[in-house]
């Protein structure tokens, strides 16, 4: 059987016993990932175990601060020496494989750590837990079980990936596990008012543009119960944005009275539309996601559609609509 379990120590025994491990995480990976990567990389090297991070996608300049994101590779394909080089992949925050983007990751055996709904438990030793507010509150978990003193910088990238993960403390993730383990990390250097500045106010002029592109054609559903956005090729080219632009668009929408749910269709190359969904409360969103092969959280989920834009857009709108219709 495939050991998994919530608990952190089976990943610790199992990273301790590597000797080069290759880090991933998701596509178009957010605050949660690198953080998560990157203070997992510490974790490794205080085992004296070497390890390098290669994701599919750039990180948005919010997290260019990140102490030791420069370490961060991005590339189309695994490294040259990827498999015989490694004898450990980490995959964060992946709830399938495929979601790194990479094809042959599973020639080496794998580490699956993430918190989405619904992992598979796919790798040799699968640390998950969907009760847990970020992966990264996970890896400070694991620094505990292995017994190392985490670092400030680990204290950092770990906060970095809760506070971003809970919507800084106020999604309905923020249960008192999360203010524990912010407790525990600002004791050991996180500074929470330095990182909001790096996460909200390093926005790109680029992103606020597209901001502007997206609201234009802002429009509601269910009496007001949800909103919905979309940006298409044309509009991150006017806005000169690109896929690392898009991260806090969809919170404005979120921010108005009486709406629930929003939707936003992203379509930045020909046939392809990653939708993100954000809800409150019960407004179970991954339902949603999950029906067009997506998935996450109840609150933050996400799909991808290989159509137009307008197309995705309708079909999202459609199963919002019954949705919402079914909670009245
Ligand atoms: P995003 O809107 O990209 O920030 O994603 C919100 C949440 O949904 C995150 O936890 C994502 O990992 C998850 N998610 C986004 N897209 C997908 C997808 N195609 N499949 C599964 N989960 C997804
Ligand atoms: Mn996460």
């Amino acid at each position: 059987m495939t050991p998994t379990s919530n608990d952190p120590t089976l990943a610790v025994v199992r990273l301790r016993r590597a000797r080069r491990v290759l880090l991933t995480c998701h596509r178009n990976p957010d605050g949660d990932a690198i953080g998560s990567e990157l203070a997992l990389a510490e974790l490794a090297s205080s085992f004296g175990v070497e390890s390098v991070i290669v994701n599919r996608d750039p990180a948005p300049v919010t997290l260019s601060e990140l102490p030791g994101v420069g370490t961060v590779m991005v590339a189309e394909t695994l490294p040259d020496d990827f498999p015989e080089g490694y004898d450990l992949v980490i995959t964060v925050e992946c709830p399938e494989l495929e979601r790194a983007g990479f094809n042959g990751l599973d020639q080496a055996p794998i580490l699956n750590i993430d918190h989405h709904r619904a992992n598979p438990a796919y790798g040799e030793v699968n640390y998950l837990d969907e009760e847990a507010p970020a992966v990264g509150e996970m890896v400070w978990a694991m620094f505990k079980a292995a017994g190392v003193e985490p670092s400030v910088e680990a204290a950092t990238n770990t906060y970095v990936a809760l506070a971003t993960d809970t919507g800084d403390f106020c999604y309905s993730n923020a249960r008192p596990r999360a203010f524990r383990a912010a407790a525990e990390m600002v004791e050991r250097g996180a500074d929470p008012p330095t990182i909001s500045e790096w996460v909200h106010d390093g926005r790109t002029e680029a992103s606020v543009r597209l901001l502007g592109e997206a609201l234009k054609n802002l429009r509601f559903g269910c009496d007001g119960r949800f909103a919905s956005l979309a940006v298409d090729e044309e509009a991150f080219a006017r806005a000169g944005a690109d896929s690392t632009d898009t991260d806090e668009i969809i919170n404005i929408p979120r921010a108005i009275g009486g709406v629930e749910a929003v939707v936003f269709c992203k379509q930045w190359e020909p046939g392809l539309v990653k939708v993100s969904f954000r809800s409150r409360g019960r407004v179970d969103v991954c339902s949603v996601a999950a029906s067009f092969g997506g998935g996450g959280h109840t609150n933050a989920a996400g799909c991808t559609f290989k159509t137009d834009l307008e197309t995705a857009r309708r079909q999202v709108e459609t199963s919002l609509t019954e949705l919402l219709g079914g909670q009245g």
